[in-house]
């Protein structure tokens, strides 16, 4: 099935709250899986970590496609929030 029908399908079966709700326990899982990451210590720990980061970052990934279908994609906060740290960067370099 193609991608984009299967977020469509997920938002009709499940329901668009459900789907929500499930977005935002998997940022939280994100960040959960972020902080441990910087805990690491150099052992075979940190490459679990590591793996767990990219499997939550691709759980974020999925619910964030279905926000954009949601909520549309915010192409003008992604514009003005890179214009504002693109000037930030050129005063903190
Ligand atoms: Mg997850």
């Amino acid at each position: 099935m193609e991608r984009e029908v299967i977020l469509r399908n997920a938002l009709n079966v499940y329901g668009h709250r459900a789907q929500i709700l499930v977005a935002a326990e998997e940022c939280a899982e994100l960040a959960q899986a972020l902080l441990k990451y910087t805990r690491r210590d150099g052992t075979v720990a940190e490459i679990d970590a590591a793996y767990h980061v990219r499997e939550e970052m691709a759980d974020v990934q999925i619910m964030l496609d279905q926000l954009y279908i949601l909520f549309g994609k915010p192409r003008d906060w992604e514009r003005r929030k890179l214009e504002r740290l693109a000037h930030r960067l050129t005063q903190d370099a």
